[in-house]
């Protein structure tokens, strides 16, 4: 497996590949990768002739209060992982190779990106579109890989593609998550042994409002309200945002007659996770 630092570096290779007409996929990453990233890099390797995983943690996706200093790294666990799954190549660039001196182009996006994450974090996807143009225009990858856990960025860089006419098609991939039922992420190593057990609230109530809508509720205040409730019942969460919104235009809508996406946002102690489902009816 490969490991390149430099943007120079990674598109020398992938014109290599191009020329032996290998196809190319990406999985984007800001590292200390779990089972979650794995199985986006395994769905890759399985449609792909060479994957790249890029891992990078990128600092404008982050408010200026949140957790970009202590976000978990560990790039040699992550490149292991990156090769026993079978990439081809890690990028892994400093801040200043993907952000140089006089950087001043960013992709801004609106409607979208206007609820949920996108109201308790106004520059995030700001942050998000423009480093995955970035690396969508370094690699040129024919697919690139994005997990269902982070649902509104998913639907955000669908849009982009969309709008702008990227040639690179967007895969989404399932929510892969612990043996209790909470959704893998990096951000579940700041949790305390209390905190942890504490955060299964938040899969509880996915399981709970899943079920309502199975059970043919419509009504979408209704499933907010008993979602909620379960949230509310554990002492150590804050909820941020529980919210219906019709997928994936992102618009809020209370009403599970159309695809749904029902998202919930909550703080155990002072972590902030996220999960959801999307539910359509016609299926
Ligand atoms: P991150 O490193 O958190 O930016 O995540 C990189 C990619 O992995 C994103 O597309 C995430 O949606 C995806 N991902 C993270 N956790 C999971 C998970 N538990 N299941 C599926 N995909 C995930």
């Amino acid at each position: 497996m490969i490991f390149e630092k430099t943007v120079k570096g990674v598109k020398e290779q992938v014109k290599s590949w191009r020329e032996q007409g290998l196809t190319v996929g990406l999985v984007p990453t800001m590292g200390y990768l779990h089972e979650g990233h794995q199985s986006l890099i395994k769905r890759a390797v399985e449609e792909n002739d060479r994957v790249v995983v890029s891992v990078f943690l990128n600092p404008i996706q982050f408010g200026p209060k949140e957790d970009l200093e202590a976000y978990p790294r560990d790039i040699e666990a992550d490149c292991r992982l990156c090769e026993a799954t079978g990439a081809a190549m890690v990028f892994h660039p400093e801040v200043t190779e993907m952000y140089g001196e006089n950087f001043t182009t960013y992709v801004d996006m609106t409607g979208v990106t206007q609820e949920l994450c996108g109201k308790s974090r106004p520059t995030h996807f700001k942050g998000v579109c423009t480093v995955v143009n970035k690396l969508f225009n370094i690699v040129t990858p024919d697919k690139a890989y994005f997990g269902q856990k982070d649902a509104q960025q998913l639907a955000v860089i669908k849009r982009m593609v969309r709008d702008f006419n990227m040639n690179v098609t967007i895969v989404g991939c399932p929510i892969i998550r612990e043996q209790d039922g909470l959704a893998k992420s990096s951000r579940n190593t700041y949790l305390s042994a209390e905190e942890r057990q504490a955060a299964v609230v938040l899969s509880k109530a996915i399981a709970g409002g899943k079920q309502m809508l199975l059970n043919g509720e419509k009504d979408g205040d209704k499933v907010l309200r008993s979602m909620t409730d379960i949230i509310e019942a554990e002492p150590l969460a804050r909820i941020d945002y529980v919210e219906m919104v019709k997928w994936d235009s992102i618009e809020v809508h209370h009403k599970a007659d159309c695809p749904v996406l029902v998202a919930i946002a909550v703080y155990i102690g002072k972590t902030r996770l996220i999960d959801n489902f999307i539910f359509d009816s016609e299926i």
